[in-house]
């Protein structure tokens, strides 16, 4: 199988072998192709296992083709991360992946400057990564709003919920489009997980690797 076998077009096919990957991951084979067609997404999945390019590139490929611009101070995709290590990775991968399309990804993350923050999110981003503390905190002083989210992805979700951010995370959910996509990846499915994915996804695909 090849990325472009899963629907991906050549604009992200050709930045992908320039990276490097030359066939997908277990997880990427069984998630591309889902999201692609616009179903929910409850994965069961380590890190090492390709996850951000599993739901990171089908993302980006929807958002070329919808081919819209984000207004001022909204992102079009919402992706949450419980530490700060996890949100800059994803980020850090995510720009690797739009390098040749017009597409913006920001990070916002506790321990760096909050203005400078507020600054880069002034003229709106096609995805924004995040911790939901520092989120909140934007949203709060009017940096950022959530009502045009299409895409919420909640990444290593049982870390979120031990690191205590349920509270945060409904607050969050609440701002968010309706309807939209929800893609919820995590280590472990305990029933408090199970809970999170019956009340925010929508007849949800369930994929394990
Ligand atoms: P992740 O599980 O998302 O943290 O990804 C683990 C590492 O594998 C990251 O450094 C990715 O850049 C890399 N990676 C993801 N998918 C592929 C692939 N299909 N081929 C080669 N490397 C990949």
């Amino acid at each position: 199988t090849t990325f472009a076998d899963l629907g991906l077009s050549e604009s992200i096919t050709k930045t992908l072998s320039q990276l490097g990957y030359e066939t997908p991951t277990p997880i990427q084979e069984q998630c591309i192709p889902l999201i692609l067609k616009g179903h929910d997404i409850m994965g069961l999945a380590q890190t090492g296992t390709g996850k951000t390019a599993a739901f990171g590139l089908p993302l980006i490929e929807n958002l070329i083709s919808v081919g819209k611009k984000p207004e001022p101070k909204t992102c079009r995709a919402l992706i949450l991360a419980p530490t700060r290590e996890l949100a800059n990775q994803i980020n850090a991968n995510l720009r690797s992946y739009v390098r040749h399309s017009h597409l913006r990804v920001q990070v916002v993350v506790g321990g760096a400057s909050i203005n400078i923050q507020a600054r880069n999110l002034t003229p709106g981003c096609d995805i924004l990564v995040a911790t939901p503390g520092r989120l909140l905190d934007l949203i709060e002083r009017k940096a950022v709003s959530l009502n045009q989210v299409k895409y919420l992805v909640l990444d290593e979700a049982d870390q979120m919920l031990d690191l205590g951010f349920i509270v945060p995370l409904k607050r969050i959910a609440k701002m968010l489009a309706v309807p939209r996509t929800t893609l919820l990846f995590s280590a472990t499915m305990p029933k408090q997980i199970n809970d999170l994915a019956g009340a925010y996804l929508n007849d949800p695909v369930r994929v394990q690797v």
